[in-house]
């Protein structure tokens, strides 16, 4: 592939390698998203009539903000780290140089198509990568500014966009890359899993998951309500972090469902298709999906659709079976399964039905309850008493674990995930000890102490 070829070429004239290059191409495109922002929010509008104040929020600054971090610590990051020295090697000096990897591909999503391509992007730049990158071709408006941004700040030879589907992105998956970073679904995660193998390439895979959200009988039901529909509904229920499904206490749960119905239509009105706060589904296909879901289920709220627009209203339903569509993969849509539990058995018994989840949260005031929860069960991240806002905190790690990812990154584990870490010991010369070279002669009491030198 050429301009693999070229990025190759051009990574090896070491200029990447230059910290204050990193810098000046980091603040180029700093001031082109500043000067971009309404052009941004414009083309998500169009591609599935996201709110202006979502995509600044989520899209634009969250961006920014990453920029601000990476041009702020670059030179601190970027640095080789000395560590302590050992006894075994004295005397020396011990350091762990920030290596980047070369060429990096980058394969983005549809549901926050300008963050999910961007952010990736400034963790591979700072870290002195070149990258291709790929956009969803879900979302064609953003991935046409997200190429005139790019082509507007970089040379193609260190950062280059290439646009289209499935076919484009397994062309690009064939070729040998050094890094290959990947936010989408798991069963596409596995397909780029399987091509890296093939080269050994190290992969980030930031992957989905059926999160549940648990309310149990203390907590502040009027507060816990406002925050998952607000996380849920956020981008029309098609956020990699958003609740999936609520496991509410049976004590509590009629309680909930009414405070869950209040704040729907304090945020959406009572005609939630004219809000200009609710983005609809991305495509026909996703929105028949959605649709089919919802077939024979007790729809307890919503359920409006429109086929013209893709619009599916935020919808509550109740007590979903676990072998119903619904409970059967991640939802990824304004849909929200409400499901009663009696004991912790319960709990257990829907969790562990799934993959390892990406976000779990848990709504009440007991804080035993809470860090059982916690250390009880593996899922990326999550949230006590709220929902989506540990995505929120660049100083904490972002990912999955298990069938929901591999690696995390934000804020300086950006950095660090595009960075080879290479150990490197300087010895000095003015002093050899002997005791290492053979013939060995040293007493065998000696050496079973020689873990004491590491
Ligand atoms: P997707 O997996 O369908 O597509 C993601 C990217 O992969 C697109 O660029 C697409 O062109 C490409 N792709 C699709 N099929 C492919 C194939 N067979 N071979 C090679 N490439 C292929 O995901 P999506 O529908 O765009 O996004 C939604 C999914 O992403 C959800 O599962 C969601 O949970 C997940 N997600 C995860 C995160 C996270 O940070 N962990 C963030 C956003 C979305």
């Amino acid at each position: 592939m050429d301009i693999l070829r070229k990025q190759r070429d051009y990574f090896f004239t070491q200029q990447t390698k230059d910290v204050s290059f990193r810098k000046r191409t980091l603040k180029r495109l700093q001031k082109e998203i500043i000067s971009r922002e309404d052009d941004i929010c414009d083309a998500l509008y169009k591609d599935f009539k996201k709110p202006k104040f979502e995509t600044l929020a989520a899209e634009t600054q969250f961006v920014l903000a990453e920029l601000k971090q990476a041009l702020k610590h670059i030179y601190v990051w970027a640095r080789p780290e000395r560590k302590t020295a050992t006894l075994m090697n004295w005397p020396s000096s011990d350091w762990i140089y920030k290596e980047p990897y070369g060429a990096v591909l980058i394969i983005a999503p549809w549901n926050y198509p300008f963050q999910l391509a961007i952010a990736p992007l400034i963790g591979a730049i700072t870290a002195g990568n070149t990258v291709v990158l790929k956009p969803s071709e879900a979302t064609p408006n953003t991935a046409a500014i997200i190429s005139e941004i790019i082509s507007a700040v970089f040379e193609p030879e260190h950062v280059a966009v290439i646009e289209g589907g499935v076919d484009v992105s397994q062309e690009l998956l064939a070729q040998k890359w050094d890094y290959i970073f990947f936010t989408g679904s798991t069963k596409v995660g596995q397909i780029v899993y399987e091509s890296a193998a093939k080269h050994l390439t190290p992969v980030t895979l930031e992957l989905g998951g059926k999160n549940p959200c648990i309310v149990d009988q203390t907590a502040s039901i009027s507060l816990s309500a406002k925050r998952i529909v607000w996380g849920k509904f956020l981008n029309a229920g098609q956020t990699c972090i958003a609740t999936d499904y609520i496991l509410v206490h049976k004590d509590v749960k009629a309680k909930l469902i009414e405070a869950l119905i209040q704040n729907i239509t304090r945020c959406y009105g009572e005609h939630i298709e004219t809000s200009q706060d609710f983005s609809r589904t991305v495509n026909q296909g996703h929105y028949q999906r959605l649709k089919d879901m919802l077939e024979g289920e007790e729809i307890l709220f919503g359920g409006q659709t429109n086929d013209e627009d893709n619009y599916l209203s935020p919808t509550l339903v109740n007590e979903p079976t676990l072998d119903s569509k619904l409970m059967y993969g991640e939802i990824f849509g304004p849909i929200l399964p409400i499901i009663a539990y009696e004991s912790e058995n319960d709990i257990r018994k829907h969790i562990m039905n799934y993959g390892k989840p990406l976000a779990t949260y848990v709504f009440s005031n007991r804080k035993k309850f809470q860090e059982k929860i916690i250390n009880t069960y593996s899922f990326g991240g999550g949230a006590i008493n709220d929902t989506v806002i540990q995505i929120t905190n660049k100083k904490l790690p972002f990912g999955g674990v298990g069938s929901s990812g591999i690696g995390a990154y934000h804020g300086k584990t950006s950095f660090d995930i595009f960075s080879h870490h290479k150990a490197i010991i300087k010895k000095a010369n003015w002093m050899d000890a002997p005791l290492r070279y053979p013939p060995y002669n040293l007493p065998m009491k000696f050496v079973k102490k020689v873990k004491h030198l590491f």
